[in-house]
């Protein structure tokens, strides 16, 4: 006979492991009350690692100017509405500064791929964080980089990088990336970065455009299988200056049943409910901690160019001072009974 959704769910949270066709049925095949039982399970276990504690990471936007055209993105290069900026190293160390003394243990430097940004540059940068912050960890998430330049910024200090592998699928990758971009090459950056030793992440959107359960299942069994120490998943959001303006956004529904699934595939895995779910749902965040994430990300990056940092439409959080983001995801953790965490929220062996 063949096995319920719910049969699915209890034997995925005992192996960790599911097929590709089997990962498919969990998703075409969700109900509301199915939705419930595996959300229940992604706490359970969550908490067993993690109690109720949310770490949380200052997000520092370091550049918008970006040499790649990806079809989904604000900053893509042929987006010429955009007002550009970069960040000085300055700029940069004392937005960490700043976020240190509120308490942040973790800076995420993030950006376009922005070639100003050399190894050398970099990696200064990441050399004074270190200086100036003592005990916090590094990440990195500037895009597809050289193995020597990979190797170059973990000797300089950086702990973690975060290369969403976007698509598990190399038809559907190409339908969201221009020809000169290879899903092979951002798979093989993935096990460099593993391989020099950083703390990884991967992800992908939820609701891009051609995606259905299929893809999804691929991404699923590329996490079981990867392995990865973080995870970003957020719905897709329509930019109006990208060739996918009138495409929908993916649903918090749907991001939340994956936040679960992937808590239950891989339990101590890093998971941040992301700006992106915050913007498609006024308590996004907190869905997404309730289906099973365990970190958010504050942005730490100068008001002035909050703004511009558009990778979709209406990003939130562009106007408050650091402080005020803080505080306001502060509240929001407490209102549903988990509480924000000072440290550098490394990953956890599974208890
Ligand atoms: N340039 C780097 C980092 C900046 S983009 C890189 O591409 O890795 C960071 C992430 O934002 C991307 O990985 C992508 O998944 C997400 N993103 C870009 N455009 C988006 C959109 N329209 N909606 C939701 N997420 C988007
Ligand atoms: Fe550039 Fe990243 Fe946007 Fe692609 S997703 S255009 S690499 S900033």
């Amino acid at each position: 006979m063949k096995e319920t959704i719910g049969d699915l769910i209890r034997r995925l949270r005992e192996e960790r492991s599911l097929t590709e066709e089997e990962y498919a049925r969990l998703i075409e095949e969700r109900t509301p009350e199915a939705a419930e039982a595996l959300q229940d399970l992604a706490v359970t276990v969550r908490r067993r690692i993690y109690g109720d504690e949310v770490f949380f990471r200052g997000l520092i936007e370091i550049s918008n100017i970006c040499k790649n055209d990806c079809l989904y993105c604000g900053l893509r290069r042929s987006n010429r509405a955009l007002r550009r900026y970069r960040l000085s190293g300055e700029e940069i160390v004392s937005s960490a500064e700043e976020g240190f003394r509120l308490g942040f243990r973790t800076f995420v430097l993030q950006g376009g791929e922005d070639a100003f940004y050399t190894d050398e540059a970099l990696g200064d940068i990441v050399r004074e964080i270190k200086r100036r912050c003592p005990g916090c960890a590094v990440t990195l998430s500037m895009g597809e980089r050289s193995r020597e330049s990979y190797q170059a910024l973990f000797v300089a200090g950086a702990d973690r990088y975060l290369l969403r592998h976007e698509t598990a699928d190399k038809a559907h990758y190409a339908r969201l990336h221009p020809p000169e971009m290879s899903w092979e090459h951002r798979m093989h950056c993935l096990r460099e970065l593993r391989d020099i030793g950083y703390q990884v992440g991967c992800g992908f959107m939820v609701g891009s455009p051609g995606q259905t359960a299929r893809e999804l299942a691929k991404d699923l069994k590329f996490i079981e299988e990867f392995k990865p120490d973080m995870c970003g998943i957020g719905p897709f959001i329509p930019h109006h200056e990208t060739p996918f303006r009138r495409e929908p956004a993916g649903s918090v529904e749907l991001t939340c049943y994956l936040l679960s699934l992937i808590r239950l595939i891989r339990p101590p895995v890093l998971l941040p409910a992301t700006t992106a779910l915050g913007t498609i749902h006024p308590q996004g965040r907190e869905l997404g901690i309730l289906a099973g994430a365990n970190v958010v990300m504050p942005n730490l990056s100068p008001v002035g160019v909050r703004k511009q940092y558009e990778l979709y439409d209406n990003k939130i959080c562009t106007g408050e001072e650091s402080a005020q983001c803080l505080r306001c995801l502060d509240l929001r953790m407490r209102e549903i009974g988990y509480r924000l965490t000072v440290g550098r929220g490394d990953v956890r062996p599974d208890t």
